[in-house]
């Protein structure tokens, strides 16, 4: 379960990105976070594993202040939390395995990730991911050598090989040809229905939001503007969540 309370996060430009956020997310949700180029949707998402700390309010996941987690503690909690980028994230001179199999680094001392020493468990996971992503036969390619649309199918393993509690993406079709937008956000939710963990998406096309999740939360200018079921958005509430949109291009 998290637990959003008042969350707001000012960068230190003076950006104020996030204003007094508030929500609750049951365990296995399948969430699409929906609204315009700047509304505070990754900044969001960021603050839920701590790539950006907040400047105010608590978010509790599983009742733990994930706000207020330092050292060995906020390194526990994120190796939990499997985060898909826009842009991979991936080594692209390693190959499919290696970059997989550093989903496990979070669950081993510093020097023994270093060293590479992954447990036979970890080479299980890994492969049985890499099979989930339909690469099994990749393992030993360079990811340079893959599609985009195949180094997300990467990234996407890589999270799996965590065994995460809950998986952060962050518009994961962005930078993929759009006709591959299915396979992502198919992996995502089948991964959701099968193990029952929560996703959240980041989802700029409001039609694929429509077409995947069953719950969407909109931001406008770092607000929620709406959190509620598919069916409930009409014309109004698309109107509002894309208020401003000409000043945005
Ligand atoms: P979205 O994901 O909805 O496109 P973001 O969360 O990326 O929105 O951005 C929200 C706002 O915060 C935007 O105005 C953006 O320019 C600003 N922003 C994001 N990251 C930073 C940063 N590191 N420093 C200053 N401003 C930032």
């Amino acid at each position: 379960m998290i637990q959003v309370s008042n969350l707001s996060k000012v960068f230190p430009d003076g950006t104020q990105a996030l204003r007094d956020v508030s929500v609750s997310i049951p365990d296995g949700d399948f969430v699409a976070v929906i609204g315009l180029s700047g509304a505070g949707k990754s900044t969001f998402l960021r603050c839920l594993n701590r790539l950006v700390d907040p400047s105010g309010g608590a978010i509790e996941v599983d009742g733990t202040d994930v706000a207020r987690l330092r050292g060995r503690s906020l390194q526990r909690y994120r190796r939990t939390v499997g985060f898909i980028f826009q842009q991979f994230n991936l080594v692209t001179r390693l190959s499919v395995l290696d970059n997989v199999l550093s989903g496990r680094l979070g669950y081993h001392p510093t020097w023994r990730g270093m060293l590479a020493l992954y447990t036979d468990r970890d080479y299980e996971l890994a492969r049985a991911a890499i099979r989930e992503v339909g690469l099994a036969g990749k393992e030993d390619t360079r990811v340079d050598q893959l599609s985009g649309g195949q180094q997300q199918r990467v990234a996407i393993a890589r999270a799996m090989t965590q065994e995460p509690e809950l998986i952060l993406a962050d518009e994961p079709m962005a930078s993929l040809d759009p006709r591959l937008s299915d396979v992502i956000l198919g992996l995502l939710r089948d991964y959701n229905q099968k193990r029952g963990v929560t996703v959240l998406v980041n989802i700029h096309v409001l039609e694929l939001a429509k077409r995947y999740a069953k719950r969407v939360i909109a931001f406008n200018k770092g607000h929620i503007v709406f959190d509620g079921p598919v069916a409930e958005l009409d014309g109004d509430l698309e109107t509002t969540i894309y208020a401003g949109s000409l000043e945005a291009l």
